[in-house]
């Protein structure tokens, strides 16, 4: 199997001139926080010289595409414009707007001088959506509970992420430890916008039109998000070893009885992206 064997130069040259759509997931495999990957942006860079089209899909819902257009240039992804970037916000707004229909206020949950047993509750709240928020209160998580009594009331996750890795063995509570404690507290469980869920490959399908999945690479460094989007979306999908998953969490993903643990294998796996470099010499 591909789990054991990391490509190099020719195969990975052959499998990006097979492929017409290259999908990248953002930390852990173009940048890690502020710093870009050694050789990242000239991968990038050389794939949309060769005319390759190159999508970034990040479950980082904590800016506006625009704020992503500007990281990208200062990490030297100089060539990256708006419409390559999906985060798991952009697809959520994409989400509200066009499948649940639903316009009108957007309003963040915050009144840090009520109590929990009589703060206003606002009328006819259509969705709870949580995504990551360094702000939340036990207000918040009470005032959403509320909300999804109402079983009309749509309860989504911008994300499902455990935790991001940070410096210094730190880590990141993500927005799925967040949405773990709303799902306890209303007994319900969220619709998730970002990866793995394919929601985010129609978002990629209703701006590039004719992307067929059988020309799409998604290159990622977590299992459990990108590798299963990959592999939902009926991609070939490739780890990277610059991020959160080890080639041991894949191998024992492969071995495993539950038969759907092997749509989180990936096909191929690097060592880095950088790997892609020799592909473009002549
Ligand atoms: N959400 C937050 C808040 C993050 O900080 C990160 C990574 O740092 C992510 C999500 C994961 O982003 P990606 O999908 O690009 O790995
Ligand atoms: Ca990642």
């Amino acid at each position: 199997s591909a789990v054991e064997k990391k490509i190099r130069g020719p195969q990975i040259r052959n499998l990006l001139e097979a492929k017409d759509f290259i999908l990248f997931d953002c930390d852990g495999v173009i940048w890690h926080g502020e710093t870009a990957i050694t050789g990242a942006a000239k991968v990038v860079s050389s794939l949309i010289r060769h005319g390759k089209n190159v999508v970034f899909v990040t479950n980082n819902c904590t800016r506006p595409r625009e704020n992503y257009v500007h990281k990208f240039y200062r990490l030297g992804f100089t060539d990256v414009m708006l419409e390559q970037i999906f985060s798991s916000s952009y697809c959520s707004a994409l989400y509200l707007r066009d499948v649940v229909k639903i316009r009108g206020q957007v309003f963040e949950a915050d009144e840090p001088d009520a109590t929990i047993y009589d703060c206003a509750l606002a009328e006819d709240v259509k969705a709870v959506l949580v995504g990551h928020d360094d702000k939340l209160t036990f207000l918040k998580l009470a005032k959403a509970s509320c909300y999804l009594r109402d079983p009309d009331c749509l309860f989504l996750a911008t994300d499902n992420d455990p935790w991001h890795p940070l410096s210094g063995g730190r880590i990141l509570p993500g927005s799925g430890s967040l949405t773990a404690a709303l799902e306890v507290s209303s007994g319900r469980k969220a619709t998730v916008i970002g990866k793995p869920s394919r929601f985010m490959f129609e978002c990629i399908s209703s701006q590039f039109s004719g992307v067929e999945p059988a020309q799409c690479l998604m290159i990622g460094d977590r299992l459990e998000t990108d590798m299963l989007f990959g592999s939902n979306c009926g991609f070939d999908t490739m780890l990277t070893l610059t991020g959160v998953s080890q080639l041991e969490e894949a191998q024992e993903y492969r071995d495993s009885e539950l038969a759907a643990n092997h749509s989180l294998v990936p096909d191929y796996v690097v060592d880095s992206i950088a790997d892609f470099l020799p592909a473009f010499e002549e």
